[in-house]
Order: structure tokens, then sequence, then C-alpha cells
């Protein structure tokens, strides 16, 4: 037991409580977390989960062994507004025939998920041990594990499902004790319940697990018909195909609570007949921008690409690792406010890290301070404090002679997912850059070649103007400050 426990706590929604966490069994400790729906780029919220999740992957990794850690995460590749989007994007093309709905369906969605795969890998996350899609998971599968149909079918031989107007529905009341995760409680949902029930419904809270396709939707042969998916049922069936019908940790952001989580929980618990479904329920805070709530509306709705690859953000691109940074600066059950200042702050102390970490020439022992640090519920802002101490040690030569702070930076900031590689500057890029510097000096555009020094600089490329001394003309040096 005690070897088990390895010193890690985790707040557990479940609970409320901080508790001390026992891997079921330590040989392979499993953690699933609910992905992207693929119709459209990732948004800087969808970054959390991902940034967040990862750094308790590594966690584990490091407590319990790479290879005794299963971590999950899914692809929702079924969807209406994946359906939506096919058709807005591609209505031209099924219209003339060229294309077949679910043709179209797969364009977005697998165009959308590669572009994801990019994005978290720019900000540095590990990939899961496992990425399933949801439709793979529809039908009975050849290799016999659980699959959605199948586990509606037993919802529905327990008690728990019915069927009704072309739909099967959960009943939630069935299950004495639905509601303990989010701490709803059904009588007072109901009694507050000022709008119609479906008509359909035996209780307002009764949720979908499978719906009727009309012939133009994508839909799978059924029991009850041709037909879909509820959103909720694709993480049971995924969940218990990878890690069995009770696992260690369950993750995803605040907003999943209800209702998904807790009807993830009601579906699996009553079609397996377990207590629980995963033992530990983690989720990291909301996020805002510049102080308000991200939307569309609002004009402060922003996808990790644009932060990456466009000026939108700040006017200027920002590095992967210091979106990371940014955003393991706030704990991660705590709100975030996510700024361009933030976003600075981050990158300077990055910066400074990683000068201090280029003291060494190679990794050395991981300090215990980071790894006790985050084994404290994942405190990442007490393993910073520890990183930046690291870092005024490996710079402080008062001492002389060896200096062990260096490697072990080096070391935390490799584990934390941050790039401690050799500089990779692209030379010919870097020299094509100036060049088209120099020109727009000469045409007087001052904003765009401001702009490249300032692309540049966020690259750890720092340019020096200055004139040939032969010829007198304006040249332009350039070092790398890290
Ligand atoms: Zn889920």
């Amino acid at each position: 037991m005690s070897n088990a426990t390895k010193g890690l706590s985790l707040y557990n929604t479940l609970t409320r409580e901080k508790d001390v966490f026992v891997p079921i069994d330590p040989l392979n400790v499993r953690m699933y977390v609910c992905g992207p729906t693929v119709y459209d780029f990732a948004h800087i919220g969808n970054a959390r989960p991902a940034i967040v999740f990862d750094v308790l992957f590594r966690l584990l990794r490091q407590l319990y062994g790479g290879e005794h850690v299963t971590y999950v995460r899914n692809i929702t590749d079924v969807d209406d507004k994946i359906n939506a989007r096919a058709l807005r994007d591609f209505g031209a093309e099924i219209a003339s025939g060229k294309l077949s709905l679910n043709e179209a369906i797969r364009h977005v969605t697998e165009k959308t998920a590669d572009q994801y795969h990019k994005d978290v890998a720019t900000l540095g996350c590990l990939e899961p041990t496992v990425e399933p899609r949801a439709t793979e998971f529809v039908a009975r599968r050849a290799d016999g594990k659980p699959d959605m149909i199948s586990l509606i079918g037993q919802l529905i031989e327990r008690g728990h499902a019915y069927v009704a107007a072309g739909e099967v529905l959960f009943d939630t009341a069935s299950m004495p004790d639905y509601g303990e995760l989010s701490k709803r409680n059904l009588d007072e949902q109901q009694a507050g319940a000022r709008i119609a029930v479906d008509a359909h419904k035996k209780n307002s809270g009764d949720f979908v697990l499978w719906k009727l396709s009309s012939p133009e939707e994508p839909g799978w042969d059924s029991p009850w018909g041709r037909g879909r998916p509820g959103w909720h049922i694709e993480c049971s069936a995924m969940s218990a195909a990878y890690l069995g019908e009770v696992f260690d940790i369950h993750g995803g952001g605040l907003d999943l609570i209800f209702p998904h989580h807790e009807n993830e929980i009601a579906q699996s618990r009553c079609a397996h007949g377990t207590k629980v479904m995963a033992n530990v329920w983690m989720h990291n805070g909301f996020l805002q921008v510049e102080g308000q709530k991200m939307s569309k509306s609002l004009g402060n709705f922003y996808s990790i690409n644009e932060l990456l690859e466009t000026d939108t953000f700040g006017g200027r691109k920002w590095p992967g690792e210091v979106l990371r940074l940014a955003m393991l600066m706030t704990h991660y059950r705590e709100p975030i406010d996510f700024s361009v200042r933030k976003l600075e702050e981050a990158e300077n102390t990055l910066r400074k890290w990683k000068r201090a970490a280029d003291l060494a020439p190679a990794a050395g022992q991981l300090p215990a301070e980071v790894v006790a640090a985050l084994s404290d519920d994942l405190a990442t802002y007490a393993a910073f404090q520890r990183l930046t101490q690291l870092a005024g040690e490996a710079t402080d030569f008062s001492g002389g002679g060896d200096n062990p702070a260096a490697p072990s930076l080096k070391a935390a900031l490799a584990f934390l997912g941050f790039d401690v590689g050799a500089a990779k500057v692209d030379e010919a890029a870097v020299a094509k850059a100036i060049a088209r510097r120099l020109e727009l000096i000469a045409a007087k555009n001052w904003p765009e070649a401001d702009r490249i020094r300032d692309e540049l600089l966020a690259q750890g490329v720092q340019l020096k103007d200055g004139k040939d001394p032969v010829t007198g003309e304006r040249m332009t040096t350039w070092e790398v400050k890290r």
C-alpha cells in the first residue's frame, strides 16, 4: 500500500477533498481525459486540459514508470456540429454529388484532428497512450472491445434506459445516487423545472443515448433503427475499452462536470453494476481572456493556432512553450485570466530559466522538490519557485567550481515539457528575413520592419543594426539570445 501511494495527493471532485492517490494497480495506472470535438480549430480554452493532464501524465510516469501508465484521450468525431460544418464547407460538392455527406464529414474531422495534434505537440504535450475515435466504437467491434450499441443494450436490459419517440433515453430515476458528482439533487431539479418536460421523457433529466438519423444524416444500424449516439455514451464505451469498468483518474474541464461527466458515470456504473466509474475525478478551471469570458460575439475568441501562427493576440506570434508556461503559472483548479501580459511574463521567466539551464551541457538529476511540489495536487507554482531558485544558483558564480544547479534545472525543464535542446536556428530563414527587413527599411515601412525584428526576437534571434566599416552601408548582424 505505502509503496503504491508514492506521496501523490489529488483533489477529487467526487469527494470535494484532496485525497491520497492509491492506484488500483500500480503496474497499470489508468487515466481518461475527454478530448476535442473535431469540427473547428481548438480554442485556447481547450489547450488548458491538454496541458494540465499532460503534466499529470508526466508525473505519473515519473512516479510509477513510463510503461506503467495508460493515458486515454478520445477524439469526438461524431457530433451534429460536425455534420453542420461539413454541410457548410462542402455544401456545393454534396449537392452536385461529388461528395457524400459522410465523405465530407471525414474531410472535416481528419483535417481538424491533424490540426489539433500539431497544436498540442507545439504546446509540449506528449501523445496519449491511446487516442480512440468515437466512430470506431459505435457498432459492435471485431476485437470484442466494448461499444456504444452494446452498452445501450445493457442499460435497457438492466432497466436503466427506455425507448420513446425514436430515441433511447437514460432513465435517471432508475439510479438513486444520480447527480453525486455535480451534487445536483434530482428532485429539486424536477420540482424547479419551469419548462415543460419533453412529452416523451419520463423525467426532465433523462438524456439521449441513441437517436434516429434521417437518410441523409450519418447513421449506424441498431436494434432501435438506423441512428447515431448521444454525446455522453462514447466516453463510457472508450474508457471501458482501454481502461476497464473501473479505473483510476478521469479528467476534463470544469464545464464537463454537468451534464457530461455526470452522465458518463450514470451510464458506466449502471451498465456494469459498479460503485464508481473512476476513483478520482479531476477538473481544470475556466479560462478568461483579458478579464472577459471568451466568446465569438465579444471578438476575444482565439484558437491555439492563432496564437502560435498569427499576430492577432498582442500583435505577435507566441512560442508554444510560452503558452504552456503561461497556462501552468495558475494552479489548474483556479480560473485563469489569459492575457498578453501573462504571456510576456511567461516568456521572460522561461528565458531566464533557459539561459541558466544552458550553462549545463547535459541534464542532471530531476530535483526531488519539483516532483514533491507537483505531487501536492499539481502545485505548479511551487515547482516553478524551485526552478527560479535553481536558475539563481546556476548563475551565481561567486562560489566557483562545480555547480549542480544548472543540470538539475535542465532536467526539470525537460521533465515539465519545455525544450532544452540546442538552439535550433534556421540560418537561411534568418538571412532571408533580414534581407526582407532591409528592403522594408529602404521603403520606410517601419512597422513591418519592426514586426520582423520582433518576430525573430520571439524565436531568440536578436538583430543588431550597424554600418559596414568599409562601405558605410547599413548592415544587420544577429545573435542567439536565450
Ligand atoms: Zn467524455
